[in-house]
């Protein structure tokens, strides 16, 4: 029979686990029976539904079986199987999301430089290869009539065939390999070891793991000379307490054993920044242990990312991702609740109206909201590495729900300060302003360093002031929803007035706009529309001219509304464009004079420096090539 071959990157994946020099092949164990225990948890969900199931709770387990002779290790289930599509796809290819990680990290063609990895998350299925020379698994899909051999000896690929089973669920088969002068594979098939190994990595896993189990035990007439002697019994021993982690007490579990388990059963490669952990009684009582990740799954920001926390009543999960158990604004949240108050048997469409369910989340989105703020403020290394993977949705979620969130959320938001050269909160920039400060000042552009180099920037600095520096394009629609901070209002220092000039120097600004009056209107119908009005500005210093805007959309916002797709040129938002000139400006002057003597030259000056606000600001100009000729025709 034709050998039907791995795909590519698990074939790569499965020359490591067969090479492996990894010293904790032990670890296999833990991978197969987590398969075995996934299976079970399926099979009983699907039994709460549907009756053809045929199974209680007690009836599920997991069995471990020796067979010295073979030199075999069985793992059973009685789950929920695999189809025959199913056996080709699950074990054909790798799986999992941290398998696809694992693959991503993957130097070319080096294998030992590896095999720490192997030892960070749950590399599943092929770890079996690591022990064994070949695998066997046989199963039976629930709902199927036909059972099915998967078998393979490696790299060369694998078989699938008919076989005769009669009950729904898996056998996973290890042959295991001869021992050699570093490995003995033969403990594997010693009671004591298996039974070590289950303590050591499953004990939480909540199906029960039967092995037979041999024990000496003295018989005072034994022997031959009816003396005494030790007996061997074998007996059936459940091995595990199946006591999950997040019902066992703190004490016992320390913080590597939930971050071992986070990234086991969430498949994330990085330990998370946070572990909380909650065990509530009274009205409703529950558990629930929950993480922070530091880094965002690769979907996180798409559509395909699904958020909600796995929910159990009394050990057993009827829900894998409940999104009403966390907040849309704290959706990168993982973990576990369970909860003896929640009926076993409600729909799910039923569970989303739940009370139980909605106290339970209030309370959960304060102790997540409680242990962001402690890591903020304790432990800013690793908030920050949070924030860079979440910033973004901690800020739609300011902005989101027109606003409803605002004030739980903005103390957890961090900004570019160019005085401090570092991310800080609003609390820290107010903290350090001095006493004739009234504003919060920040600026927007694609950079932190081309906010910095914008012209008001000069005069806020001038004044002693810090500015924060936005370069989210969500950024200026948190400060419009914030509005205010600490009674404090925002100002965008290109558009707002500063607050920051004496009553003469505004006199001073005015008497001169009104002035230049008639060449101001002038530059404008030059500029033939391009702009809705030219002010004479007393924000600018040593820069001759700036583009600012009035109303409510900023060139900011003007830039995200162009990036959105689908929206036809003519609906495109646009932003009322305003060019500012410095009235002490040398070029200030040489415009005036060509006004006088020269009005065409004049007109030709107003539209270089549009260009050049233009240029600034940051956005593109309409035609470099005119804007060339342009600045060339006044030579
Ligand atoms: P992961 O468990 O991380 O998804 P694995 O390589 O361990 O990756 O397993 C691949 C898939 O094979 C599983 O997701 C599951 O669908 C299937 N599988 C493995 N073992 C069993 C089993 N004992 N019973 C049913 N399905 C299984």
């Amino acid at each position: 029979m034709a050998k039907k071959q791995f795909k590519a990157e698990s074939k790569r994946l499965l020359d490591l686990m067969i090479n492996s020099i990894y010293t904790h092949k032990e670890i296999f164990l833990r991978e197969i029976i987590s398969n075995a225990s996934d299976a079970i948890d399926k099979l009983c969900y699907r039994s709460l539904t549907d009756e053809s199931v045929g199974m209680a709770r007690e009836d599920f387990r997991i069995c471990l079986d020796v067979d010295k002779d073979a030199r075999t290790l069985t793992v059973r289930d009685n789950g929920i199987g695999m189809t025959k599509e199913e056996l080709d796809s699950n074990l054909g290819v790798i799986a999992s999301s941290g398998t696809r990680l694992f693959r991503d990290n993957l130097p070319e063609g080096e294998a030992a430089a590896d095999v720490d990895v192997i030892g960070q998350f749950g590399v599943g299925f092929y770890s079996a290869f690591m022990v064994s020379d070949k695998v066997t698994v046989i199963t039976k899909a629930f709902g199927e009539e036909q059972a099915w051999k998967w078998e393979s000896a490696g790299a060369d690929g694998y078989t699938i065939t008919p076989f005769e089973k009669p009950d729904v669920g898996t056998d996973v088969i290890m042959h295991l390999k001869a021992d050699s002068d570093q490995e003995d594979y033969s403990a594997y098939l010693e009671s004591w070891k298996l039974k070590d190994l289950v303590k050591k990595y499953s004990d939480y896993v909540r199906w029960p793991i039967h092995m037979t189990v041999e024990r000496r035990e003295w018989d005072e007439k034994g022997g031959e000379d009816g003396k005494g002697a030790y007996n061997t019994i074998s007996e059936d021993q459940v091995v595990n307490t199946m006591v999950p982690i997040w019902q066992r007490p703190k004490s016992e579990v320390s913080d590597d054993d939930c971050k071992a388990y986070y990234k086991e059963h969430f498949h994330d490669s990085t330990d998370p920044v946070g572990v909380i952990r909650v065990n509530a009684e009274g009205l409703t009582s529950y558990k629930a242990m929950l993480f922070i990740p530091a880094q965002a799954p690769y979907d996180y920001y798409t559509r395909d990312y699904q958020p909600g926390l796995q929910l159990y009543s009394s050990g057993v999960m009827i829900m894998d991702k409940c999104a009403d158990l966390v907040p849309e604004h704290f959706r990168f949240v993982r973990g576990v609740v369970d909860s003896p108050d929640l009926s076993l048997n409600i729909s799910r469409e039923l569970l989303q109206h739940d009370r139980q369910l909605k106290i339970i989340a209030g309370n959960l989105e304060k102790k997540i909201q409680s242990e962001l703020t402690r890591l903020m403020a304790e432990d800013r290394e690793h908030y920050l590495t949070f924030y860079n993977a979440f910033a973004p949705q901690l800020k739609y979620g300011v902005v989101g729900d027109y606003g409803m969130h605002k004030d739980q959320l903005k103390d957890l938001l961090l900004f570019y300060s160019v005085s401090q050269d570092k991310l800080i909160s609003l609390k820290e920039y107010v903290a350090a302003m001095p006493e004739s400060q009234k504003k919060i000042y920040y600026a927007c552009a694609e950079t932190a360093k081309r906010a910095a180099a914008l012209p008001q920037a000069e005069t806020v600095k001038a004044a002693g002031c810090d500015m924060l520096c936005l370069t989210d394009s969500v950024d200026e629609f948190v400060m419009q929803m914030l509005g205010k901070y600490e009674e404090k209002d925002f100002c965008n220092v290109t558009n707002d007035d500063l607050g920051l000039e004496s009553e003469d120097e505004k006199k001073q600004a005015e008497e001169k706009a009104e002035q230049s009056k008639e060449l101001l209107d002038f530059v404008k119908e030059s500029l033939g529309g391009a702009v809705e009005s030219v002010r004479i500005s007393h924000k600018l210093k040593s820069q001759p001219v700036f583009l600012t805007t009035d109303g409510e959309v900023t060139l900011e916002m003007e830039k995200y509304f162009q990036s959105l797709p689908g929206v036809p040129e003519a609906e495109r938002i646009k932003a009322k464009r305003v060019l500012e000139l410095n009235g002490a400006h040398p070029a200030f002057a040489a415009l005036q004079k060509a006004y006088e003597e020269d009005k065409p030259r004049a007109a030709r000056l107003s539209m270089v420096l549009l260009a050049q606000a233009q240029l600034i600001a940051g956005l593109p100009l309409d035609d470099p090539a005119a804007y060339t000729e342009l600045v060339c025709g006044l030579f």
